[in-house]
């Protein structure tokens, strides 16, 4: 027997007209400058309209994709809805990649206009001659400015041109809303396309309670870029439950972040641990009245136990760690107490916070061992990380590097992890990232951990550097805060770690550096490092 329901398409269209009908009154607000813009859905709406007749003027049709080079703004937001619903494929690109892999991810996606904010329109300029398939930039504000783009036109001119009302299709939930790509760490970058229904449901996921529970009564600032996996699915779950939205623009630097929420009264905020840590050392310094956050997101790099421990313990705020990649809209797992675990004592609920958490609702998982045997869920086996759902990538767009990622069905994360008794991941490395020593994995991830816990450390990342006998021995590159630049030393950092790691997972040295790099969305770079170390001589081979 059939079940007999309506044969009803999941697309974003009713989420802009829910929040045009319902949430008409609740305020989008922009860090522009000094001062904040202010919109409401109401106006977002209709906004979107006009510019889904404007984008029908240029020439964008059904399928065709729509590049946006932007930082997180209201206008970012229209463009999300608009492009999508008209039919389109929203683009997001990643604005901090290298100039050839802009490139290259513009004329993959094979954009017919780009939308840019006025600030990086230098950037644009330069790329301009190699973008082949644009035929018109829109430069995001009133009017053009001097610009060697062509031809090119100012978002207001455009939208105070056009109709409000736009008869919006009906449309497949299979189609593409929107496209983004991998960072590329090795070759250039993938593509991903989300479907409607991915992006739809991915919403629900979003707003469930027990995943990162958006509401109406929230005010969401997405720190997460919009280019970088959406910002996290953040504004489309805003936008179907009505939550106000702040977004900070260019601005995110800590006293910017820590301003914004004390002044907007954010409620939950998303964003990779390297915000968050540098917020907590403004933090150290300065008061900030932080007290309407329920709960900050962190994800997108392994979250240090330590912050979430002081983010907490002097603070006391919630930090909510969280796993997931482009390749899956991107909510993996994410780290909540489960009822008969909140009595534990404090340092095994840390602990398991500290984990990446349990699948969400619509996430399965499997790790898989080098036989390529299914590894038990008992908290130690390492496994590959595979994943199935609605929201998780079937193949990349126009890619044959695509096989390789799949194995029956499943998506291969890339990601070495255990699964303990209780379903909760723990990411141990990248497959990249593992530090193999004589037939042992040591993962460069609990290392740094344990490292950035020490008081006066700012920033670890730990390294595989060859080694004659072992293979692979780690090195421990540290940042030390700025305080304690002249009094940190190698034996104090191998002490702290000597009695929570056995003798052959310590570092065999540590070196202290100024930064770590950082990837275009501000993950720590190890490739760099490894790198710049490549020719590096332990103490342990030269004898010293
Ligand atoms: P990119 O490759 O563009 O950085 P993603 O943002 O999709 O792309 O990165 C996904 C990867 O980031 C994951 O496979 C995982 O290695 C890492 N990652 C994401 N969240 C976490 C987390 N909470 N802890 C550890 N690693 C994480």
């Amino acid at each position: 027997m059939q079940g007999q329901m309506m044969d009803y398409q999941l697309t974003l269209t009713p989420m802009l007209e829910r929040a045009r009908r319902l949430f008409y009154k609740k305020e989008i607000a922009t860090k522009a400058g000094p001062a904040m813009e202010r919109r409401t859905y109401g106006e977002m709406a209709e906004r979107a309209g006009r510019l889904a007749n404007t984008l029908e003027k240029l020439g964008v049709r059904r399928g065709d994709r729509v590049a946006t080079f932007a930082w997180n703004n209201a206008r970012h937001l229209e463009l999300y809805f608009a492009v999508p619903c008209m039919g389109a494929v929203l683009h997001p690109i990643n604005l901090r990649l290298p100039g050839e892999q802009i490139a290259y991810i513009v004329n993959h996606a094979d954009d017919k206009v780009l939308f840019v904010d006025p600030t990086l329109l230098p950037a644009v300029e330069k790329l301009a001659p190699h973008l082949k398939a644009v035929k018109h930039f829109v430069v995001m504000g009133d009017k053009i400015p001097e610009t060697t783009l062509n031809p090119i036109h100012a978002y207001e001119e455009l939208l105070k041109d056009a109709a409000s009302d736009y008869a919006w299709p009906r449309l497949h939930e299979n189609d593409a809303a929107a496209m983004c790509y991998t960072s590329g760490t090795t070759g250039n970058p993938k593509g991903v396309a989300y479907s409607h229904r991915a992006i739809y449901l991915h919403s629900f996921g979003l707003s469930m309670a027990d995943s990162f529970g958006i509401c109406e009564r929230d005010t969401v600032m997405p720190v997460v870029p919009m280019f970088h996996v959406l910002a996290w699915g953040t504004p489309f779950v805003s936008t179907m439950v009505g939550a106000k939205i702040v977004f900070p623009g260019p601005h995110l630097q800590p006293r910017d972040l820590a301003e914004l929420i004390q002044n907007e009264r954010v409620t939950l905020t998303a964003g990779v641990p390297t915000l968050w840590m540098g917020m907590l050392a403004l933090m150290e310094k300065e008061r900030f009245d932080l007290s309407s956050l329920r709960e900050m997101i962190v994800g997108g790099a392994a979250a240090p136990q330590s912050m979430i421990e002081t983010y907490e313990k002097k603070h006391g705020l919630k930090v909510t760690h969280a796993w997931g990649m482009t390749e899956m809209t991107p909510l993996g797992t994410v780290s909540k107490l489960k009822s008969y675990q909140i009595d534990l004592p404090e340092a095994e609920r840390f602990a398991i916070r500290a984990k990446q958490g349990t699948p969400a609702m619509g996430v399965e998982i499997r790790a898989v061992d080098e036989n390529g045997g299914e590894a038990p869920w008992d908290g130690k086996t390492f496994g590959e990380l595979q994943v199935r759902g609605p929201w998780i990538i079937s193949s990349y767009y126009n890619d044959d590097r695509s096989p390789q990622s799949f194995m029956d069905g499943w998506f291969r994360t890339g990601d070495v992890v255990t699964i303990d008794p209780e379903g909760y991941v723990q990411i141990v490395d990248r497959t990249k990232d593992v530090i193999k020593s004589g037939g042992e994995w040591i993962s460069s991830q609990d290392l740094e951990n344990a490292i950035m816990a020490h008081p006066k450390v700012l920033e670890a990342a730990v390294i595989a550097v060859a080694h004659p006998k072992w293979q692979e021995r780690p090195l421990a590159c540290v940042v030390p805060k700025p305080d304690f630049k002249d009094s940190i030393t190698k034996e104090e950092i191998i002490e702290h770690l000597r009695g929570r790691f056995d003798k052959m997972y310590l570092p065999d040295d540590v070196v202290f550096i100024e930064a770590v790099p950082k990837t275009s969305v501000g993950k720590f770079d190890k490739k760099v490092l490894r790198q710049s170390y490549r020719e590096y001589v332990l103490p342990s081979v030269s004898g010293g």
